[in-house]
């Protein structure tokens, strides 16, 4: 799960960390209030959007008076903000957030992230943070420095002083930043973050350190421990078609073709996707069924796939082993039922119970394409998807 900016600098702050004072505005009215109400000479409205890179798609503005912070505020409220890391549909600005302005001296760059080939935690710095900070990994991947998190002892105070001195702090930073390093780390260990990232951690003209942009990402499998996070979720940053699936415990990613797939587990979605492409095909969603589904399982499995009006084609493909074939069989019946069923449907079952399975299809007289490999079922699914309307 993610969270807002304005959310995950006060969660940083509870854990010690300095950030900008700040105070979040719904209106362009409760924007301009904020400015009076912080005091000072310049003010960030910044967009609450869950995407990076809203300073180049005009999602940071720098304002000198409270005029300037309405007029920001007013030009950002209602609109979709689309950057260079959101989907082409861009977010939904509905709340900003409005801090004093910050002089800056140097941007740095802080993360904590789960390297999973090392399977271990890792953290990474870089001395150029800031906005470009993707284009100088890649340009220059010496550039970024890092340290491998041993699980049994957790991040240690030299590595985080290592860290600092890597970065080019000077001697009286050092302390300051190191002890910022190890509260981000303490801040996602206790909190079971996937990701922790400070960007630009800044260094200000009078020498403080302050997190001025912030991004913190939750495991949703430890949500149910920690009901203060849970509580930060907005539903308005989500795609609709993934809240709607997770709501009925379906574990469903959606992407932009025109084949839905329903799948008996991540792997054999994997594959699906795969061959739907080498067939030509581009997949508009994938939804894992799980282990052992029951009818009524697969029937709200089709449900949430049919949601998406880009689906044109249904593909089932299950290859059970706890799962029965007889089972997801009369689920599909059901679902033909129970719902319009607007899209052809193609079918490929193997394993458990398979022949009863074929059986259920064949005898509910349905018009259900049925398929004997995975390979044939891409194919025939491709086939089936319309023609684009002439325009
Ligand atoms: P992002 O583009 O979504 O990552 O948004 P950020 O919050 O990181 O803001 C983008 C850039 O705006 C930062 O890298 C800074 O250069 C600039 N910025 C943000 N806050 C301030 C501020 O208080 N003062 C100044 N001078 N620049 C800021
Ligand atoms: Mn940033």
């Amino acid at each position: 799960m993610d969270i807002h900016e304005y959310q995950a600098k006060e969660i940083l702050a509870r854990f010690g960390i300095p950030v900008p004072r700040g105070g979040l505005a719904y209106s362009p009215e409760q924007a301009s209030y904020r400015t009076r109400e912080l005091g000072g000479a310049a003010w960030v409205v910044k967009a609450q959007v869950h995407t990076g890179g809203r300073g180049e798609a005009g999602g940071v503005r720098l304002c000198r008076s409270d005029r300037e912070a309405y007029d920001a505020a007013d030009a950002l409220f209602g609109r979709r903000l689309v950057t260079r890391q959101s989907a082409p549909a861009g977010k939904p600005v509905y709340r900003v957030y409005v801090e004093e302005a910050t002089d800056i001296a140097r941007e740095l760059y802080f993360a904590i992230v789960l390297d999973r080939g090392a399977e271990r935690l890792k953290v990474v710095a870089s001395a150029e943070g800031g906005t470009e900070i993707e284009e100088i990994a890649a340009e220059r991947p010496g550039s970024l420095t890092g340290a491998s998190i041993e699980q049994a002892v957790g991040f240690l105070e030299f590595q985080a002083r290592e860290l600092a001195f890597a970065l080019g702090l000077p001697a009286e930073q050092i302390a300051r930043a190191a002890g910022v390093f190890l509260s981000a780390y303490r801040a996602f260990r206790e909190l079971d973050a996937t990701l922790l990232e400070i960007n630009p951690l800044a260094v200000t003209t009078e020498g403080e350190l302050v997190a001025l942009d912030a991004k913190v990402s939750f495991d949703d499998n430890a949500l149910f421990r920690h009901p203060d996070i849970s509580e930060l979720r907005d539903r308005s940053q989500e795609d609709a078609r993934e809240s709607h699936a997770a709501d009925r415990g379906l574990a469903y990613v959606g992407l932009d073709g025109d084949i839905g797939c329903m799948i008996n587990g991540a792997g054999l979605a994997m594959a699906t996707l795969d061959m739907i492409e080498l067939a030509g095909g581009r997949p508009a969603n994938f939804l894992d069924i799980g282990g052992g589904a029951s009818p009524e399982r697969v029937l709200k499995a089709f449900r949430a796939v049919l949601r998406d009006d880009n689906v044109k084609v249904l593909l089932v493909n299950i290859f059970a082993g706890i799962n029965r074939c007889d089972w997801v069989a009369r689920g599909i019946v059901d679902a033909f039922k129970e719902i319009d069923v607007p899209v052809p449907v193609v079918v490929r079952l193997a394993g458990t119970h398979v022949d009863e399975g074929q059986r259920i299809l064949r005898e509910s007289g349905l018009p259900i394409h049925s398929a004997d490999s995975l390979k044939a079922a891409a194919a025939e699914a491709v086939a089936r998807v319309p023609a684009p309307a002439a325009s």
